[in-house]
């Protein structure tokens, strides 16, 4: 392993996205992957050594990375995020499906490291984010859905970005701020109410999109993420970025900017 640029560590190295982000990082010079855990035992990933998760904080303090990235399930990142915190890691957090509760602990580690979390790292989402913003703002009265889809291992509901672009539109829109989880009977639309629907199949990486719909207007935003390789991209982007920084929660825009 080539010792370059920033030094990262990885958690969950097994998982989909654990696996995506070494390999990415196999392909550039900015970043070098110092450090893999995972839960379970699994072989090297991109001739990474995977060790065991439940050494990290030790693992850690021995290998001194600038910086974690994270994609995992809440209780895990909530820890992995507070051992780093520990050791002085920064931390780059792409897990979501985060409780309240969670969400504060979060926030309490980004006192002593700077953490900057997103539901998601494509550039795409960030620039649909501000085009649906734009148009929920230019479209007053206009009925709202989102849709999201993604393949059917996927363990929260609606996903992460999904409620992202929720906010984005109720920021837009503060009349609609009734979530209507998919219908069944009797359900016609009510005022304020803005349809959230998450589907479930294959292997789809993740499709969002946001439906505004007047009377003989209908407006369709969609963003498709090709592959899994875009997500990693931003996050090892958001890690190089974040490396060095004071302690304090980030945005995957500010990266972008
Ligand atoms: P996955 O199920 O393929 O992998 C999850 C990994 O986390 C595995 O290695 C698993 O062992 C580990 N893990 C899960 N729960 C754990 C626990 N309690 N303790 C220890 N380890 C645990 O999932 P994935 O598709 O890689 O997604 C992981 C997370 O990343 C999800 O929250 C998903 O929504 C999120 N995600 C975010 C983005 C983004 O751009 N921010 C993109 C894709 C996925």
């Amino acid at each position: 392993m080539t010792d370059v640029g920033v030094r990262v560590a990885v958690t969950g190295a097994g998982g989909r996205m654990g696996r995506e982000v070494i390999e990415a990082a196999a392909d550039r010079d900015d970043v070098t992957v110092t450090l893999a855990v995972n839960r379970s035992p699994v072989d090297a990933v991109a001739g990474v050594d995977v060790a065991d998760a439940a050494k990290l904080p030790e693992l850690l303090a021995e290998s001194d990375p600038d910086v974690l990235v994270d994609f995992t399930g809440p209780d895990s990142s909530v820890e992995y995020v507070a051992a780093a915190a520990e050791a002085g890691v920064a931390c780059v957090v792409g897990t979501t499906g985060f409780t309240e509760a969670q969400e504060t602990a979060l926030a309490d580690a980004a006192a002593s490291v700077p953490v900057l979390r997103a539901s998601n790292f494509s550039r795409g989402i960030a620039a649909l984010r501000r085009a649906v913003s734009a148009a929920a703002a230019a479209l007053p009265g206009y009925d709202v859905e989102v849709t999201e889809t993604h393949h059917n291992g996927k363990v929260d509901a609606p996903s992460g970005t999904a409620l992202t672009l929720l906010d984005d539109v109720e920021e837009a829109r503060p009349d609609l701020s009734d979530h209507v989880h998919g219908r069944e009977g009797d359900a016609p639309r009510t005022e304020g109410e803005i349809g959230v629907h998450a589907r479930r199949a294959g292997d789809i990486a993740g499709e969002h999109e946001v439906l505004l719909a007047g009377d003989e207007n209908v407006l369709e935003l969609t963003h498709r993420a090709g592959s899994r390789r875009v997500f990693a991209a931003g996050a090892l982007d958001a890690a190089a970025w974040l490396a060095g920084r004071n302690a304090g929660t980030y945005d995957f825009t500010e990266v972008l900017e």
